[in-house]
């Protein structure tokens, strides 16, 4: 089992390092970010929104990236599920609104809200998966 996202003291550093290591950084994303054994607790619905917020591809490896991306995915690893677990948390307390919001998953057909795209759903390792062909590459 790879380090918990929801580990409160694992870094994006670390994120980062894991992803370049020898072991992961020549994996594609579709099947890497469903892996335990490269982070624990990323379930599908996060391996989609993740790759949504940092606009990468499933078929994207690691060792393809520039800084730039590379730092965004490592941020998004984090910052996505912590986000989410805190909104589940806290659904009950609060308005509909304030609930984590989906940007791309259970979303094909509908305009991707960064750049008004129609959202696409396809299968990847065997998992639903869903994308925004406009800001996503
Ligand atoms: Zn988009």
């Amino acid at each position: 089992m790879g380090p918990d996202v929801l580990d409160a003291t694992l870094t994006v550093e670390e994120v980062r390092e894991r992803l370049l290591s020898a072991r992961f950084r020549r994996r594609q994303f579709s099947g890497l970010l469903l892996d335990q054994a490269f982070l624990a607790g990323l379930g599908n619905y996060l391996r989609v929104e993740i790759l949504w917020h940092a606009g990468l591809l499933a078929s994207h490896r690691a060792q393809d990236l520039s800084e730039e991306q590379l730092n965004a995915l490592s941020a998004a690893m984090l910052a996505v599920p912590r986000l989410s677990y805190q909104m589940r948390g806290s659904m009950k307390k609060y308005h509909e609104e304030a609930a984590f919001r989906f940007e791309v998953f259970h979303r094909q057909g509908k305009k991707c809200r960064r750049c008004g795209a129609v959202i696409e759903k396809g299968v990847l390792s065997s998992r639903p998966f869903y994308w925004c062909p406009g800001c996503q590459n």
